[in-house]
């Protein structure tokens, strides 16, 4: 029996964070991480190796479809396997770096490998080893749902994790959901060449601005993607090589057969609570297997927290994941009660182009407000996109229908991850459309965007000059 300060069940982008806090406030802590390699899904199996890939097919789009007279740029070899290894490489040279070597380094911190299980509140076993703590800190992550599709097991499929590893490019490909793993999957494979076909349960589908999701798929469906909506999946099963699946849609009786050489499941992930043995420890989990916590991250017991994708937290990404970690390490060991606010929170689907949201949508404003001040601006208007010959995006604001405060953005281009940073900001400092409009973004830029949406409000921007 080991007794320490605090147990940190994880070992990706939550586990680290509370681990680096709980060093720096001098705590015994134990960390246990297993299944996953240290780092977790994050450098392992998802944002840096999915975004590797993306990047990849984006540059072969782009020598195709740069639309400048003149200029022909051939793709003379795709090597799949050499494009995957390449990504595995910086996969593994991050998890080394940013990792291992940092983890070395927590003078504090002990690293177990080993699954945990809670066998009181207090206690866990490890590895058949017992463990106490006076506070935990759960951040064991999610794992790719698999849905309750007849056959589905036996004819195989391919989560996210075996997407980013195989080493045979599928010729044709099923991805089964339409959420941000999903659509960034299904256009990295169109674009190395793949016939992809996606079949999503709702109608539309993603939360979030219905103008600039519908505008999305319209972009994805014209680069050669198939997205199928208000789908039913029956059954799977196998003919010869290929898979085949079943399915109806909403609106009709009749059964469609889709056949493909791979199937990608994509309809979202389960937090790993199954194996945690959590009724011992008297936590509550909801109906999607996530653990509840408050807005301090504590769970139903008071003395164990709980952040990241394990949780029912609203945004399930690396920086909340990251953040929930050291706001909850510092409440734990300082009995302090740091929460963050999610609604200045941005997220990004990384296609191209990508989407990017912070605050509310015009469907939240109406729901608070009963009015919606939202204009929506064609990238078309924005000088930068016409060099660059990338018109197709829009971009979306929200403000508050008396004071003019920003409440929210929405982008649809290709660099939305990077200009919403800049919305994130105006948004958490409470700025208006006219301090937008005394600001100078720098010309020609995308990010003229957001004060061309800001003057859209009084201004008739097809009269405006270049340099607005
Ligand atoms: C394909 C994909 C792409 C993504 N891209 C992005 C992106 O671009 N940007 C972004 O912000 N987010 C992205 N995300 C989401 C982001 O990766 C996650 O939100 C984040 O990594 C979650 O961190 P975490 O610490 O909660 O869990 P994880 O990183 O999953 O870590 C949990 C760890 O706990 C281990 N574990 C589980 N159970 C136990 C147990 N009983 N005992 C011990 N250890 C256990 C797991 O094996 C794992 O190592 C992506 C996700 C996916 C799947």
């Amino acid at each position: 029996m080991q007794d320490v300060d605090l147990i940190i069940i994880g070992g990706g982008a939550g586990a680290f964070s509370a681990a680096i806090k709980a060093n720096e406030l001098g705590a015994k802590t134990l960390m246990v991480n297993s299944g996953l390699p240290l780092g977790g899904t994050c450098v392992n199996v998802g944002c840096v190796p999915s975004k590797t890939l993306l990047w990849a097919g984006e540059v072969m789009h782009l020598a195709k479809s740069h639309n400048i007279p003149g200029l022909d740029i051939e793709v003379k070899n795709f090597d799949f396997a050499q494009v995957i290894q390449h990504e595995l490489d910086l996969v593994a040279r991050l998890r080394e770096e940013k990792y291992q070597k940092v983890l070395s380094q927590l003078q504090h911190v002990t690293h177990l490998e080993g699954q945990v299980t809670f066998i009181s509140p207090n206690e866990i076993e490890v590895n058949g080893q017992k463990h106490q703590a006076k506070k935990f800190i759960i951040a064991a992550g999610s794992t790719a749902t698999v849905p309750p599709i007849e056959g589905i097991t036996e004819v195989g499929y391919l989560t996210h994790i075996e997407a980013l590893q195989i080493k045979e490019q599928p010729q044709e490909l099923i991805v089964i959901g339409a959420g941000p793993v999903g659509l960034e999957f299904a256009q990295m494979y169109s674009r190395f060449g793949t016939k992809v076909t996606i079949l999503h349960r709702g109608s539309s589908f993603f939360r979030g601005e219905e103008e600039l999701t519908t505008r999305l798929a319209e972009i994805l469906t014209q680069e050669g993607v198939t997205i199928k909506t208000n789908i039913q999946v029956q059954k799977a099963y196998k003919e010869g090589v290929k898979k085949v699946l079943v399915y109806k849609e909403a609106d009709l009786s009749a059964e469609t057969l889709v056949k493909a050489d791979e199937i990608l499941l994509a309809v979202g992930k389960t937090p790993n609570t199954e194996r945690l043995s959590l009724d011992k420890a008297g936590i509550e989990i909801d109906d999607k297997q996530a653990i509840k916590v408050s807005s301090n991250f504590q769970t139903s017991q008071p003395h164990i927290y709980a952040v990241g994708d394990v949780t029912n937290g609203p945004l399930r990404l690396e920086p909340t994941a990251g953040r929930e970690g050291t706001l909850a390490s510092e409440n734990a060991l300082n009995n302090t009660q740091n929460s963050i606010d999610y609604n200045t929170v941005p997220w990004t689907i990384f296609t191209d182009p990508q989407l990017a949201g912070v605050g509310f949508t015009e469907e939240e404003q109406m729901k608070r407000f009963g009015t919606c001040m939202c204009k929506t601006v064609s990238f078309k208007d924005v000088p930068k996109a016409l060099i660059l010959n990338r018109t197709e995006g829009l971009i979306k604001m929200a403000i508050h229908p008396e004071t003019k405060q920003i409440m929210g953005v929405h982008i649809l281009v290709p660099i939305a991850g990077e200009l919403i940073a800049q919305a994130m900001v105006l948004i958490k400092n409470k700025n208006t459309t006219d301090d937008v409009i005394n600001s100078l973004p720098m010309f020609p830029t995308l990010s003229e965007a957001i004060k061309i949406a800001a003057l859209s409000f009084t201004s008739d921007i097809s009269k405006l000059s270049c340099c607005v």
